[in-house]
Parts: structure tokens; sequence; C-alpha cells
């Protein structure tokens, strides 16, 4: 890896943008070190003394992208969408469920696998769904150039499944390491129950959970039946004495936030959702982590694609971010980035590109109760800065989302250990 240390360089952007709002065009920036020390009109910073300059005249340059939702352990498992189409969803869950990897080889194999693939799309941070309750997620990211949380995944639905889930959070313990922290993860609310979430939501530590995916998720909570059911009793997973609990996931999930809460809560999907639960989202501080291609994917096999409420969600005051969720429901495995989910919903219109990079952004880190301000384009900036080459750079991140053209790292990440 390339020393920054002593360092002094001027970028010479044709545009420099953040998901705050900022438009600098053209921009010359000032990094000292791997941090940014300026930002400003070429005119206005002047000759720095010591500094070489850098030429990226024809660039957007930007703040490296936030993965709210990923799943970096399953990095590996791609050709997935044949069982989705031909089997269903419950039956992609539980191959899944089955081909993750297990051992700490392989586990280590394909985290990094996934790191590798995010640092290549561009992303600084990521929220990453630890499976198997794995605290190799947490230890490689915590060597790696990323930032961000490792959500252990718990499940546990009802009796003593439930019971030793309970007992396993009670006992965890809150960690930080660098610029990664511990958090946890009820896998859903058809997996895990009332005393699983109630209990993570105890812990000090950033929670996340899957919500409000799918019409068999609603199925199985409002009738206890359906295919979500057929899996669960599969695996064994259901007693005798459990009843569903009747009601739609997301007021479900909501009632079991404590109001005197202090650590962020985020929930991925929420594609079924009713109008009345959305300003109840936006009281619960909840941000919504938007799965744009892993929803399309979804709904291939559907005969009518569902239109995600995120518009409504953040009118009504939602934090919504765009996340990728894993590699296996996506449709490119070259690169795990949010990037991509920008481009579909910008090709959609009606969407201004501020908005879609505020959602690839500070939402992002909100979602992870991250200072928003580490994605912005100001001094002490020290996660990198990635820049687009497109033809026309004066017009900010428009130009990224027009081109299909692959972020490229101009500066990387302070104490980055990718080179
Ligand atoms: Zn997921």
């Amino acid at each position: 890896m390339e020393s920054q240390r002593g360092k002094c360089e001027v970028v010479m952007a044709g545009s420099a943008v953040d998901g705050g709002g900022r438009l600098v065009a053209p921009a010359a920036i000032v990094v000292r070190d791997g941090v940014v020390e300026a930002v400003d009109a070429p005119v206005r910073v002047g000759a720095v003394s010591g500094a070489t300059i850098r030429n990226c005249s024809g660039c957007v340059v930007v703040p490296p992208f936030v993965n709210a939702h990923t799943h970096l352990d399953l990095s590996f498992l791609t050709d997935l969408a044949t069982v989705y189409q031909e089997q269903g969803f419950a039956a992609w869950l539980n191959r899944v469920r089955c081909d993750r990897p297990e051992s700490n080889e392989d586990l280590c194999a394909a985290v990094q696998r996934g790191i590798e693939l995010s640092h290549g799309g561009g992303v600084g941070w990521v929220g990453d769904i630890a499976g198997r309750r794995s605290m190799v997620s947490f230890e490689m990211l915590s060597k790696s150039s990323l930032e961000g949380v490792s959500y252990l995944e718990v499940f546990g639905l009802c009796g003593h499944h439930q019971a030793a889930t309970v007992e396993f959070l009670r006992a965890l313990v809150p960690q930080r390491r660098g610029g990664v922290q511990l958090g946890v993860s009820p896998h859903a609310p058809y997996s895990s129950g009332p005393l699983s979430f109630e209990a993570a939501m105890q812990r000090p530590m950033p929670l996340t959970t899957h919500l409000a995916e799918t019409s068999e998720e609603l199925e199985f909570m409002q009738h206890g039946g359906g295919p979500m059911r057929q899996l669960n009793d599969s695996l064994g997973l259901i007693s005798p004495t459990w009843k569903p609990p009747g009601t739609h996931p997301v007021p479900w999930f909501l009632d079991r936030i404590p109001s005197d809460r202090t650590q962020s809560i985020s929930a991925a999907h929420v594609n079924l959702i009713e109008p009345e639960m959305v300003d109840q989202l936006s009281q619960k501080g909840v941000v919504v982590m938007y799965c744009v291609r892993s929803n399309a994917f979804f709904d291939s096999a559907r005969p009518q694609p569902r239109v995600h409420p995120w518009r409504a969600m953040m009118k009504a005051g939602v934090r919504v971010c765009l996340a990728t969720d894993g590699i296996c429901s996506l449709d490119r495995s070259d690169r795990l980035s949010p990037l991509d989910d920008a481009r579909v919903l910008w090709k959609q219109g009606s969407v201004d590109a501020q908005t879609l990079l505020a959602m690839l952004s500070v939402h992002g880190l909100a979602a992870m109760g991250l200072a928003i301000e580490k994605a912005l384009l100001q001094p002490g900036a020290k996660n990198g800065l990635i820049g687009f080459e497109v033809t026309n750079p004066h017009l900010g991140f428009r130009s990224v989302l027009d081109h299909d053209v692959s972020p490229q790292w101009i500066v990387p990440p302070v104490d980055s250990v990718i080179a």
C-alpha cells in the first residue's frame, strides 16, 4: 500500500459532491495525510505550499458509499435465481441457510471476498449481517478498509430456541474495534420471537432486522400458515403451544421497541406496509433500508411487481437508505454496491440525483447510528474519496448515475489495508 504519511495533494476535480447537498464545480480538494483539509472552488483554495497537484478534471469526486444492509458471508452464494423462480422464497431461503459457509476458513474466505467486492463498488461503510453468530465478520472488517457494524444474527422463534437466543443476547458484550462496532440482528419476525427481539433491544448495541419483506411473512404472522409455517415446521422450530401474533409484522416490530431506547434501529426491505404504519415508523425513528435489486429479484416470480413505498416514507420523515442485501439476490457478482441500486431508481425517473446520493451515504450511516458527517466532503473526512470519469463532470452526481462507469479510489481511506 502506498503510504499517505507526510503527503499533501490538491485533487483538481470536475466536480465534488456529497450526500449533504454540496456541489462544487470545478473543485479543488486539499488532502493531507489522507485527510480532507479543504474543499472549494480552485480560485478560492489558491496555491497550497508543498502540495502536488492531481488532475482529475474529468471526474466527479464523492465520499465513499454506505451499504447498510449486506451479507458478506454469502459472497460465494450466487446462481440461486432458478431455485427462487421454480420453488419460491421459502425454498430459496432454506438453500441459503444450508449452503452458507460453516467452517471458520470458509467464512473468512467469503467475508474477504465480500470486503473486496464492496471496496470495488466504492463502499466505505457496511452494515453486515454475520450469520451463525460468528465473530469472523467483526474481526475481518476491523482489519479491512471498511468501517461500520457487524450485526450478529440470531433466530429463536419460540420455546427452547427462543430461550437459548435470549440467554445468548443477555450475555453479549458490546464491542468496538477501530471503525467497526458489534450489533445485533434478530433475523425477522417470522423466525425470531418477541422475547428474542425484546432481549436484543435491551442491548446497548445497533440493531437491525428484516421486516415485512414478503406476503408469505404477512400470512405467517397474521394466520400462522403458508410456506413460512412449512419451513419452520420442517426445521422443528415451532413448539406445540405457539400461536401466531395475529398482526402485521410492522406494528408488531414497532411495539417491541422500548420508549427509552438509545441504540440505532434499522429494518431491511419493509416492502409491504399499510399507509397508517408509515407515520409510526417515522415516530419510532426506524431507518428503512431499501434493497432495490433484491426486491426486483424476488418480484421476478410474481405476476405484478410491487411498488416500494419509499417515497411516502421519506415524505413522512422516515430516513430511507439504499442497500444491496446479499449477493445471492443481485444481478451482478463483480461488485457489491448500492450505487447499482441507485442507478435502477434513476432509470425509473422521477427522483433527483441529490436525493439518491443522500440515500447512498448519510441515510446509510444513520441506519447504523454513525455520525453522518463522516460521509460529507468537509475538513476531517478520512474515509477516502472515489471518482467517476464521465463526460459532463460539472453536472455532478447526475453524470455518475447517467453513465455505467465504475468507481475509482482517488484517495484510499486512512489506515486502509487494501491497496
Ligand atoms: Zn438481508
